[in-house]
């Protein structure tokens, strides 16, 4: 601190000590109606009476030392102070100082007077200024004790935002601000002055705080309020609280608040009371205990042990986990982790500390989790209880929600069923749903030991009979006998288990054969076989069962049941007590088939079928005056099927009779379409057996030819295979005959030849053609056999007046023989393969006639002219094809020629034959004989080395066989075509 400082420091000091002896001295001016104030020379107050410091709200020491004109009274207004200040500085030169000023009061603005002079000491000097003001209306003193009117002190309470009121010593109400009115709806004018302030709060008369505090007799009054609260800084005021009845109707919750007001001399002159309304508060206060209560009440009475787990420890539980636990009080379970409450380990087999922790990191972070929890109570009982841990959160704080329950009821209750679940009531034998089990391990045991697995399925013979003839009851004994009998006749590891009724399944492990499967089914049906003693009563009852044998089978439980219940179906209809093995392959081709069967279905259904056409003509004319029409399927995928791979599959089938009236249908729309091209033909159309013998078959050709009535009926020719016709023939001949009479259409024998009894079906079948089967045709030139197999079939359709068609005509000379046998209607690849319709009609236009066919059938040949024919046909044949095969086919050892037949090849055959018919005397070369001989054995020896593999040898050899056959060929060439 500077010198300076310490100087006006000191000044200040002695200043106010001063002021304060002054102050003291001058105390009868204090409480003046006038303002008086005395300050130095330069202006520095030394006193201000009390009319002035109430009347500005400043306290003495607020304003000692400050310059009179700087004081907050002229509100700093420059002007003002100015102006003061010259009038002090002129009183100080001895100028009487009388100014009109305005000064800022805490109630206003007042005009006063103000004069300043000077006093002056012995020798006249001036030593300080007094001013003085008048005018101004300060607040009144408390004259007598009274407040009386509307005081500044009034005021300021009415404008508190607090309901408050003031008492005087006569219980009168003096003060009743804006606030209380407001609470309590009575109007200050209505209660001030009179003793009635208990009208604001009650319905009846009695003390307000404010009176008891007044009489001092708050004590003995106490049970007037609710409650009751210290003063927090007031000594002789009261605090309490009360529900309290406000004039406009309502109850109120108050905090009331009583203080006495004092004189100077400590006499109480008021009281004045301060009300709170808490009843929102005391509301809420209320709803949030009774909530609470209710909580705890729940947590406290529920009947599942709850628990609250913070930190990994239990901090709060319910009753009913201390009783659960079997704990005296809560306490002893608080701070406790759950495994400690707990066995070491779980019943799942994990240890109880590192499973709490898993589950309650689970509940975490999934909100919630649900297990299963074994519990140890204090007596070290373990027992399981279900938990649920849910976490919550107060505010900051993390809890975990913990509500256990005990599960040992419902555990037993599980096992129960279990046992229920997994064995047969009556004879305590496992039942479907453990056999299931006991399946899958036994099928794990067939792989592992590579043994065959028989699942049996038995099935009690007529035990229906039994029921009926002896009761239930008997009944029921009778099954748990033969359980009894079934268990002890299988081995260790074997299984039986009762499927419901009178039904067994068993499965027999480490199998190794059927034979030895058989053997132990053998002993169970002898066991079971053996009589019975039930109630009294002897009973005799046989099974019969049916076995499948896993992996030969390879299905799962339900299709190996299925098999073996069907075998035992089968061993059933094979007569009782007996046993069948399920047929795997049997059943795999019925799959297949009825698989096939739909897929046909779904061709028909959705157009891919369609038909081919193979014409079919007259060789001696060349006239086109036919075809036949043959089923293909255009599968979308794998494209053109034929006929045969999958017309046999449906075969009987009713699918066969919808195809083979779409068949009819489209080949008649066919014939329909070529009439409008002028085209004529003879369309032969397949039928099946079946179809043929179907209620449906003739209205199908009735309707047929019906949609198309241009068509000739008798173009329309039925070829009906001969090898089908066995099954009744009188009843197809009858079909044959209506068709033929009532509709006009001819019919066909196809394949003729290689059925049993052609001769009687020719008798018999009124059929109008005759097929000739293409086996016979291919073979004709080769095999004498097949030649003379053809010219029997000519020779009877002669006799019986049928027509001939030769089928799988692929060559001239083919074509050429049937000519010399008298067959000139041939159809076959030599001519035309089958092909789509659209493709006929061109095909149609282009067709060359075979000129040979032609030429040949124009001579008029002799009986020995066509053997000779017939021997240069067959020569060539023999020796084109042994040709073919030494220069080409190594791999094949057989063809045509070479095909041994009693010791000869075949044209050995043949030239046994021309022998017998003297052909060969016919041939002017005489050594024609010799030449074939040579050619043979030339052919033999080729022959020989081919089929030793010797292929290179006998290919050295084929320049002789050629010159040899050439020579052969000089012999007869003479008669050559
Ligand atoms: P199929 O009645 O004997 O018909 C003649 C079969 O011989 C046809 O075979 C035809 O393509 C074939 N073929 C014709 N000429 C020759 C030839 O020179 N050489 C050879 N190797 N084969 C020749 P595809 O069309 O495969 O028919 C086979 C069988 O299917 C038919 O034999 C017939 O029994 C049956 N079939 C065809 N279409 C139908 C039908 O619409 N309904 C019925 N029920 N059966 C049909
Ligand atoms: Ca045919």
């Amino acid at each position: 601190m500077g010198l300076k400082d310490q100087r006006n420091k000191a000044d200040e000091t002695y200043m106010k000590e001063n002021s304060y002896r002054a102050n003291k001295l001058l105390s009868p001016l204090t409480d003046m109606q006038t303002i008086i104030s005395f300050f130095e020379l330069d202006g520095s107050l030394v006193y201000v009476n009390n009319t002035l410091l109430q009347a500005v709200r400043l306290e003495f020491q607020d304003v000692v030392g400050q310059k009179f004109w700087d004081c907050a009274w002229w509100n700093y207004d420059k002007k003002v102070q100015r102006i003061i200040r010259q009038d002090c500085e002129q009183a100080v030169g001895g100028k009487q100082i009388h100014r009109q000023l305005q000064i800022y009061t805490f109630q206003g603005l007042h005009r006063i007077t103000l004069s300043i002079q000077t006093v002056r000491d012995q020798n006249n000097k001036p030593v300080y200024l007094i001013a003085e003001g008048h005018g101004i209306e300060v607040p009144r003193q408390l004259e007598g004790g009274y407040l009386e009117k509307e005081t500044f002190y009034q005021k300021l309470i009415d404008h508190l935002n607090v309901p408050a009121f003031v008492i005087n010593q006569q219980h009168q109400v003096i003060v009743w601000n804006q606030a209380c009115e407001i609470l309590t709806g009575l109007k200050a004018k209505d209660v001030l002055g009179s003793t009635q302030h208990w009208r604001g709060f009650y319905n009846t008369e009695r003390a307000c705080l404010c009176d008891l505090v007044l009489d001092d007799n708050y004590h003995k009054n106490k049970g007037l309020y609710q409650s009751h609260q210290v003063h927090p800084f007031a000594v002789d005021g009261k605090k309490a609280r009360n529900w309290c009845y406000l004039p406009i109707g309502k109850k109120v919750f108050l905090d009331i608040d009583a203080c006495p007001i004092r004189d100077n001399t400590g006499q109480i002159i008021a009281v004045i009371e301060i009300l709170n309304d808490l009843t929102d508060q005391i509301i809420a206060q209320t709803a949030l205990h009774a909530s609470e209560q209710k909580y705890r009440t729940l947590f406290e009475k529920s009947a599942d042990a709850m628990l609250i787990l913070e930190n990994d420890k239990f901090v709060d539980c319910n009753s009913a986990t201390v009783e659960m636990l079997g704990y005296k009080n809560k306490e002893e379970l608080l701070n406790t982790h759950p495994s400690q409450l707990s066995p070491e380990k779980q019943a799942d087999g994990m240890d109880s500390y590192e499973k709490a922790n898993k589950m309650i990191a689970l509940a975490v972070a999934n909100e919630g989790h649900r297990f299963e929890w074994d519990h140890m109570r204090k007596n070290n009982e373990v027992f399981p209880v279900e938990v649920l841990v849910t976490p919550v959160t107060f505010g900051e704080n993390k809890f975990l929600h913990v509500v256990w329950r005990d599960i040992t009821e419902r555990k037993q209750i599980e096992e129960q069923l279990q046992l229920v679940a997994h064995y047969d009531v009556l004879t305590q034998l496992p039942n479907r749903t453990l056999f299931t089990d006991r399946f899958k391990q036994a099928v794990a045991h067939s792989k592992r030991s590579n043994t065959l697995l028989a699942v049996c399925f038995l099935d009690l013979d007529d035990f229906k009979q039994v029921n009926d003839s002896y009761g239930h009851s008997a009944g029921d004994q009778l099954l748990i006998e033969v359980s009894r009998r079934i268990s002890q006749s299988i081995r260790d590891g074997d299984s039986v288990s009762r499927q419901g009724g009178d039904e067994f399944t068993l499965l027999l492990c480490d199998v190794f054969s059927h034979v030895q499967c058989e053997q132990l089914l053998k002993r169970i049906h002898v066991e079971l076989a053996k009589p019975y003693l039930i109630e009294g009563q002897v009973l005799n009852i046989s099974a019969s069962s049916g076995i499948t044998l896993y992996p030969e089978d390879n299905a799962d439980l339900d299709i190996l049941l299925r098999h073996a219940d069907k075998a035992m179906y089968q061993a059933k209809l094979a007569g009782k007590n007996k046993y069948h093995f399920f047929d795997v392959k049997g059943d795999e081709e019925h799959i297949k088939k009825s698989d096939l069967i739909q897929r046909v279905r779904q061709a028909l259904h959705n157009n891919e079928l369609c038909l081919y056409y193979q014409p079919k003509v007259n060789m001696k004319t060349g006239h086109v005056f036919g075809v036949e029409a043959l089923l293909r399927w255009i599968h979308p995928q794998t494209g053109l099927i034929p006929p045969l791979e999958f017309l046999p599959q449906i075969e009987n089938t009713d699918l066969e009779i919808e195809i083979g009236g779409w068949v009819i249908q489209q080949a008649v729309k066919q014939m329909d379409c070529w009439l409008q091209q002028n085209i004529v033909l003879e369309v032969s159309v397949n039928i099946s057996s079946h179809h043929l013998q179907s209620p449906f078959f003739y209205e199908q050709i009735k309707n047929a030819l019906a949609h198309c009535p241009a068509v000739d009926s008798r173009n329309l020719q039925l070829e009906i295979l001969e090898s089908s016709v066995l099954s009744d023939i009188n009843f197809i001949s009858h079909i044959i005959m209506r068709c033929q009479d009532e509709l006009g259409v001819n019919f066909a024998l196809d394949d003729f030849g290689t059925g049993f009894s052609s001769l009687t079906h020719l008798k018999n079948l009124p059929a109008n053609t005759i097929k000739i089967d293409r086996s016979f045709v291919r073979d004709m030139l080769c095999d004498p056999d097949d030649y003379s197999i053809i010219h029997g079939v000519i020779g009877l359709a002669n006799v019986f007046h049928r027509k001939i068609i030769a089928e799988g005509v692929e060559t001239t000379s083919q074509g050429l023989v049937l000519q010399l046998l008298g067959c000139f209607h041939a159809q076959g690849y030599g001519i035309a393969k089958p092909m789509p319709a659209h493709d006929f009609s061109l095909w149609f236009i282009r067709y060359k006639v075979n000129d040979l066919w032609i030429s040949f059938s124009a001579k008029d040949y002799s009986l020995v002219e066509k053997q000779l024919v017939l021997l240069h046909l067959v020569t060539d044949c023999w020796y084109e094809t042994i040709l073919q095969q030494l220069m080409t086919v190594e791999e094949n050892h057989n063809c045509c020629g070479f095909e041994e037949h009693q010791g000869q090849c075949h044209l050995g055959r043949w030239v046994n034959r021309f022998k017998e018919e003297k052909v060969f005397a016919l041939v002017a070369d005489k050594s024609f004989e010799k030449k074939y001989d040579d050619m043979h054995l030339l052919a033999n020896k080729l022959i020989q080395l081919y089929q030793a593999g010797n292929f290179k040898a006998a290919k050295s050899g084929l320049e002789a066989f050629k010159q040899c056959f050439e020579k052969f060929r000089q012999s007869y060439l003479s008669l050559s075509l």
